[in-house]
């Protein structure tokens, strides 16, 4: 081993910064940009049709923000905050104060750290699905973004806690986020919108897991990336 080994190792993420964090939110900007008309698509077949413009009205407005320079100087915890913020000042429906509630829970639990490990993110994780829980009231099983996001942040922490690189955490979060979100499917919805539809939200996929998956590949990508 000795000196290749150590190199190696430290060349795996271990904390992340506020860099890290505005390119993760531009990133998910992004990505809900591409997937606006999909997540629109899946709102329509269980809800009202908004999810894809509700979540791109909002990240388009936190980019905004970013690129005025509202979050200049800011550490990972306050600039998750303003992220969350300003999710819940712009986006009507539901999505809207459940994803800023999460924001602003992270950002709180992040406190005004500047660099932050793999275990205050995972942390700042589980403090952003609590609030989600929270102000939801949705279990795991009702067909929501809980059933994504809940198994998400139990493999985060439990691939911090085996030692892993907040790249390889955030992978195992995104692949955990994703089968809870497949695991949607064949679930009636008692949680949002497509509860009232009753047995006729089984089979389809529901829109809120599809677009925390899409946050949580944005996490990996830019943790792979960094
Ligand atoms: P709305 O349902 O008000 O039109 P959106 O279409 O933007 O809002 O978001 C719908 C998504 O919000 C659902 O697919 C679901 O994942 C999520 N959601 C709705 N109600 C809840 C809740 N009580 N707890 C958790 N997530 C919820
Ligand atoms: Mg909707």
């Amino acid at each position: 081993m000795g000196r290749l080994g150590s190199a190696e190792a430290v060349e795996e993420l271990r904390v992340v910064d506020s860099a890290f964090v505005r390119s993760w939110v531009e990133e998910i900007a992004r990505s809900i940009e591409d997937q606006r008309d999909f997540l629109t698509q899946l709102d329509a077949a269980i809800g009202d049709a908004d999810h894809g413009v509700n979540m791109s009205r909002g990240f388009t407005a936190v980019s905004m923000k970013l690129t005025e320079g509202a979050g200049d100087g800011l550490a990972p915890g306050p600039l998750m905050t303003l992220v969350g913020s300003t999710l819940v000042s712009t986006v009507g429906g539901a999505s809207g104060p459940l994803y800023g509630t999460a924001f602003r829970r992270a950002g709180k639990a992040l406190d005004d750290e500047a660099d932050v490990d793999a275990a205050s993110f995972g942390a700042a994780l589980r403090a952003a699905l609590e609030g989600i829980q929270q102000l939801g009231a949705a279990a795991e099983g009702d067909k929501t973004m809980v059933d994504a996001l809940a198994p998400a942040v139990a493999a985060f922490e439990s691939s911090v806690r085996r030692g892993a690189s907040f790249a390889d955490a955030a992978s195992d979060a995104r692949e955990a986020g994703e089968e809870g979100m497949l695991a949607t499917v064949p679930l009636q919805a008692r949680k949002g919108r497509a509860s009232y539809l009753g047995p006729r939200s089984v089979g389809h996929q529901d829109p809120g897991a599809t677009s925390t998956v899409l946050i949580l590949a944005a996490l990996e990508r830019v943790a792979k990336a960094g």
